[in-house]
């Protein structure tokens, strides 16, 4: 808020005419409190009832309202009380004239918000009197008003420029970040003076003074009313873009660095071209303000490096870089755990309801580094995998890896994930019956499981590829169902041999009528079909027993009735196996 935000009559400037609106629906009596007024030298409107005062105060302010408590219409105490609930309302003095004397009423005036009352009919003297001290007290609030607000301006703002100084600035990054969540953009722009240092140095501070207040002025000519303009530093701005496109960012930026390119700033018989390095960025909803200030400060910095005068836009920067850094590291990580044997298969159970009977494991990948006795999970690397293209050599590592366990215990059956990549892979089926053949596999041992998603990208190459492959007796799986977009249609397009319905429909089951209803319509398709159902990530008794009820044929997940639910290692597995009777 600007100094001059008060209303004119409160600014004190020595005896400046105050306002006063009278407000008394009797004829006679407004005409001779008129004059009154007028002679003791306030400026008077005047109207017959409350609610034609309310327009009149929309209109322009007065410092003083006299009005008789009782009006047509809307009452006086109504009225002080709307009065005193207004923006401006703390401003106004009222003085109320009431014919009612008693303590009660008088109490009831003062607690509608009235400065003080006068007993009517109105005395000349006691009128004066009064009259006398509302002046007082309106000159009075008058200056405090006005120390009060100037004290919050210069809290909030620099006392050369007038623009904000920093203060509020985090405030307001705080809000566009709110905003970002919400998918509003806002951008920030980061500006420095690239000579600044020459003009204080030569001419002097104060003409390096006027050099600044001359940029504030054409930065706020630049800026849209919307937007926050700070004086950050010395020579340096900083400007938050309010709810808009990139594109509205670029261009506002981009003609603040032209016109001041323009300027010319000329003292003392010198002339100054100035120029501006610019910083530009996105407010992210995944960084702190001080985070955006730092790459918006690093943007301005590139400007700078790349030449000056110019604008520079960051997009992310730092999630960007972090990322790279994270993909280039798992993806040679990777490379040396296939050749230094740093991968791991685990494995985990799919039981029958039975408690006994095991359908299958599944194997489920892990990294076991020299740097991390802990085991990875998968989904910290698949994306940076899959980013490097390195999906299929891996999914081959683990296929020949599943081949050597599958060797080793002959009661194994096991399925393994592929992922998309390997699934559009043409020489997959090949490469499947070439390791079974090496390693002396049944092919009815191996599973594969592809997601959901993975399946339908393309029906035709899906179903092709899986026929080939069930021609050897190798059985598919798919894999998530339900995660993507659970139309049961596509069953009838893909003649998979297992459904393996995903952990969203089966955690918290009991509670959640609507997947039970969801997961019968898929039991009733299936067992049409002749499809064996799973469900996945069923974590506990209740959830068991009513997959159980509901006639689902397996189940996998960390429900531990009977220890090992976990994935868990090579070893684990024989002794498991030993226990169980497989069903296959
Ligand atoms: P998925 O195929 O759906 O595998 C099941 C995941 O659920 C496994 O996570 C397993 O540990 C976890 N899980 C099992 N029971 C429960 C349970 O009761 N509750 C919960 N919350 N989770 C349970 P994991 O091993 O971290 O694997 C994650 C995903 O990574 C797998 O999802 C699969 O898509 C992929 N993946 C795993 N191993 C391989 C692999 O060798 N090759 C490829 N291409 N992908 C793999
Ligand atoms: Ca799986
Ligand atoms: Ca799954």
């Amino acid at each position: 808020m600007e100094a001059g935000w008060l209303p004119t009559a409160y600014h004190g400037k020595g005896n400046a005419q105050l306002k006063a609106l009278l407000v008394e629906d009797d004829t006679a009596t407004r005409l001779l409190l008129e004059g009154i007024l007028r002679k003791k030298g306030l400026e008077v409107r005047a109207c017959p009832s409350a609610e034609e005062a309310l327009t009149l105060l929309q209109e322009e302010f007065a410092a003083l309202i006299f009005l008789d408590i009782h009006l047509p219409g809307m009452s006086g105490l109504e009225l002080c009380h709307c009065i005193r609930q207004s923006e401006q309302g703390d401003y106004y003095y009222i003085l109320v004239g009431t014919a009612n004397n008693r303590a009660d009423d008088l109490k009831q005036i003062l607690e509608a918000g009235a400065n003080d009352y006068i007993a009517k009919p109105y005395q000349p003297s006691l009128l004066d009197v009064r009259l006398s001290v509302a002046e007082a007290q309106i000159r009075e609030i008058s200056s405090r008003k006005r120390l009060e607000s100037e004290l919050k301006f210069l809290a909030s703002h620099d006392p050369l420029t007038k623009l904000h100084n920093r203060n509020q600035l985090e405030k307001v990054i705080g809000g566009a970040i709110e905003q970002a969540r919400r998918g509003i953009s806002s951008f920030l722009l980061y500006l420095d003076l690239d000579n600044f240092k020459l003009v204080n140095d030569t001419l002097g501070h104060n003409s390096g003074d006027r050099l600044l207040v001359e940029l504030a002025r054409i930065l706020k000519e630049s800026c849209r009313s919307d937007d926050f303009l700070v004086r950050f530093g010395g020579d340096e701005f900083v400007i938050v873009f309010r709810e808009v496109e990139e594109a509205t960012a670029m261009q506002i930026a981009e003609r603040i660095r032209h016109r001041l390119d323009k300027f010319v700033f000329s003292e003392k018989g010198k002339i100054f071209h100035l120029a501006t390095s610019i910083g530009i960025v996105p407010i992210d909803s995944s960084q702190t303000p001080a985070q955006i200030l730092a790459t918006a400060d690093s943007a301005c910095y590139a400007a700078k490096a790349n030449g000056r005068n110019r604008v520079e836009l960051r997009r992310n920067e730092t999630r960007r870089i972090a990322r790279m850094a994270s993909d280039a590291d798992w993806s040679s990580r990777i490379r040396e755990a296939i050749q230094k044997n740093f991968l791991a298969l685990w494995f985990q159970p799919i039981i029958g309801f039975d408690k006994r009977s095991i359908l299958y494991h599944e194997a489920l990948i892990r990294y076991i580094g020299p740097s991390s006795p802990q085991p990875i999970a998968p989904q910290t690397f698949l994306g940076a995998l899959e980013r490097a293209g390195q999906l299929v050599q891996l999914d081959r590592f683990v296929i020949s890896n599943a081949m050597l366990a599958l060797k080793k215990s002959r009661d194994l059956t096991l399925a393994v994930n592929l992922s998309g990549l390997s699934f559009g892979d043409d020489y997959l089926p090949q490469y499947v019956i070439q390791q079974l053949e090496l390693h002396g596999v049944e092919a009815e041992r191996l599973i594969l499981e592809v997601t959901e998603s993975e399946l339908i990208k393309d029906l035709d190459h899906a179903a092709g590829l899986i026929q080939r492959l069930q021609k050897e007796g190798v059985r598919f799986a798919m894999d998530d169902f339900g995660s993507g977009f659970c139309a049961l249609s596509y069953l009838k397009n893909l003649p998979v041999n297992i459904l393996k319905i995903d952990g969203v429909f089966v955690q918290g089951l009991p509670e959640q009528p609507f997947n039970q209803v969801v997961i019968q319509a898929i039991l009733t398709i299936a067992k049409k079909m002749g499809i064996v159902t799973v469900a996945e990530c069923v974590e506990t008794g209740e959830e068991f027993e009513l997959l159980a009820e509901l006639g689902i044929d397996y189940a996998q997940g960390y429900f531990v009735a009977e220890a090992r639910q976990r994935p868990y290692q090579l070893s684990e597995l024989s002794k498991n196996l030993a226990s169980r009777k497989s069903l296959k």
